[in-house]
């Protein structure tokens, strides 16, 4: 028999605390245990999904095997847990109106005043039961985007107050996370968290878990005053500081810290001894390797940390299974526009690698062309995602085609040479939601080329989401001049991957191998992406210029 348990996370005092890993550290531990949990994200927001907002703001948007565009915590739940998800694991305020207003405009409140409570209210526990009730689940463990306080947060927060008193607090709980501050003399400070919980109770919620991220481990005379003032026991007070290797380390964290007993205790259920290892393998191999990757990013949102979220881990998990650690060089592609060629060259200079992400629109897409022409050129291993590969198919048209002018129709529609367009079908549709591609589709990929060796079977499922292709007008084109496309759709029909001739390791996908990457298990392009990596440092050692 299934539990269908809830654990609600909620943040307080400031955002950016890391609530998605301390959620998702907490589904992974009741995983550990062999406990069937599901994750669902709320966010507060008015936007209906994450499909229109800038990863400047809100960093990475993350894309689901259904296509659904969510909040990148979805992506952390992905790398902690095996939990399955889909659209129905992502909900926002827009999503709650827009079904409450659907209903009221069908008539189906029968002349009602139709009010936040109950009717918001009522809607989002709904979606949270959704996912919680069904037969299978355990525990469902609820992340609350934005933190206590925020006005949008409250109709969430009551629907969450609402669904504790209907099941007991044995059904569901409340865990709340908070920050210590340190002073300039160097003190902890607790009182930010003594008023996030009482923020918590004026809403009528009694956390009754709470999670500390402090820099340094918590003393207990901390533990014990927090106990005091917020009606927490000294158990149920956890300290969440900074890891020491990896953020995949914090489930072990946590364990060793009690938040398993913590939890299960009072919602009744027996503590089983927890499988960490694949954890503590992760942790292990950091520890002990002095094997070192420094891998250049080469993007346009690169001042917002987040912003590339799923490829930093994936890269990182191709670190993991090469035994090497990663610093990632993150060079801003339209600064590097400006620069004159020897300081260009002088950037790449410490690295042993060269990768060019997703995006939209045209700013600094020119300095991408640079760095795929010198990876090329200069034979240093290359990575292109999405908008990556596009990039390389459009410097290989203006360098080695010879139209200087080669460009995609998304940047410069009036250029004669668009080797990167919309398809015919698409070009008349107004509606830019309309027009993507988005979630789990297949490419067939040919023998004997880059991609096939890392993934090992000419069949492969990735997610995609993308509204412009490599253009049929030129792929015959392409291929007679040397570069090898070596994966398409299974009807033939649109460009998949693509790599270059004498080159040592280069791969361009139109997909987006990161939203599937594992800690455990990484994506294989990844994978085989830091292992040319390591090859190049090693031999870039013995002759720093490595410049043509
Ligand atoms: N802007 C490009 C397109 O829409 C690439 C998208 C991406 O990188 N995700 O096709």
């Amino acid at each position: 028999m299934s539990l269908n348990k809830y654990i609600f996370v909620t943040g307080g005092v400031c955002s950016s605390l890391g609530k998605g890993v301390a959620a998702s550290s907490i589904a992974a531990l009741l995983e550990a245990q062999n406990f069937s949990v599901r994750m669902l994200k709320i966010d507060p927001y008015l936007n209906v999904d994450a499909g229109t907002m800038s990863p400047y703001q809100h960093g990475e948007v993350y894309v689901t095997d259904d296509g659904a565009e969510t909040d990148l915590d979805l992506g952390n739940y992905g790398r902690f847990t095996t939990a399955s998800y889909s659209k129905d694991n992502s909900v926002t305020t827009g999503q709650i109106y827009e079904e409450v207003i659907r209903r009221e405009r069908q008539g189906k409140y029968l002349g009602k005043c139709v009010q936040v409570v109950p009717h918001i209210t009522d809607e989002i526990k709904r979606r949270i039961y959704l996912i919680g009730e069904k037969p299978d689940v355990d525990f469902t463990v609820v992340e609350v985007g934005g933190t206590v306080g925020d006005i949008e947060s409250i109709p969430f927060l009551e629907a969450i107050r609402q669904i504790i008193h209907e099941k007991t607090s044995q059904n569901a709980l409340s865990v709340h996370l908070s920050l210590l501050p340190v002073v300039s003399c160097g003190e902890v400070k607790t009182k930010p968290t003594q008023h996030t919980v009482k923020a918590m109770r004026e809403i009528g919620i009694q956390p009754q878990v709470l999670i500390c991220r402090c820099t340094e481990p918590m003393e207990p005379e901390q533990k014990k005053k927090l106990a005091l003032f917020t009606n927490i026991n000294e158990d149920a007070v956890i300290s969440g500081h900074d890891a020491l290797y990896t953020i995949y380390e914090i489930p072990i964290n946590y364990w060793k810290e009690g938040i398993n007993e913590a939890i299960l205790s009072r919602m009744g259920v027996t503590q089983r001894t927890p499988d960490l290892s694949k954890w503590q393998t992760i942790v292990d191999t950091l520890k002990h390797t002095d094997k070192r990757v420094r891998i250049a990013m080469v993007g346009k949102y690169i001042q917002l940390e987040d912003a590339y979220k799923s490829i930093d881990e994936a890269v990182r998990h191709g670190g993991f299974e090469n035994k090497a650690k990663i610093s990632f060089k993150k060079i801003d592609s339209e600064e590097a526009e400006k620069l004159s060629d020897e300081e260009f060259a002088a950037q790449f200079d410490d690295i042993d690698a060269i990768l060019i992400p997703g995006g939209f629109g045209e700013r600094g897409i020119n300095g991408m062309v640079k760095a795929a022409e010198f990876a090329r050129k200069n034979k240093i291993p290359f990575l292109g995602i999405c908008l990556g590969l596009q990039i390389m198919v459009i410097e290989y048209a203006r360098n080695v085609l010879g139209y200087e002018d080669a460009n995609s129709s998304e940047f410069r529609p009036e250029s004669p040479h668009c080797v990167v367009s919309l398809l015919e079908e698409q070009v008349d549709v107004t509606q830019y939601g309309g027009t993507m591609r988005l979630g789990l589709s297949e490419s067939r990929i040919g023998k004997g080329t880059k991609i096939y060796e890392a993934y090992g079977t000419e069949s492969i499922l990735e997610r995609h989401r993308h509204r412009y292709e490599v253009s049929n007008r030129y792929k015959q084109e392409l291929r007679d001049k040397g570069l090898i496309i070596s994966g398409m759709t299974p009807d033939g029909e649109l460009v998949e991957s693509v790599e270059w001739p004498d080159h040592p390791w280069s791969t361009g996908v139109q997909f987006h191998p990161e939203f599937t990457s594992r800690p455990t298990k990484a994506g294989p392009l990844f994978r085989e992406f830091v292992k040319a990596a390591l090859e190049y440092r090693a031999n870039r050692k013995q002759s720093p210029n490595t410049a043509e």
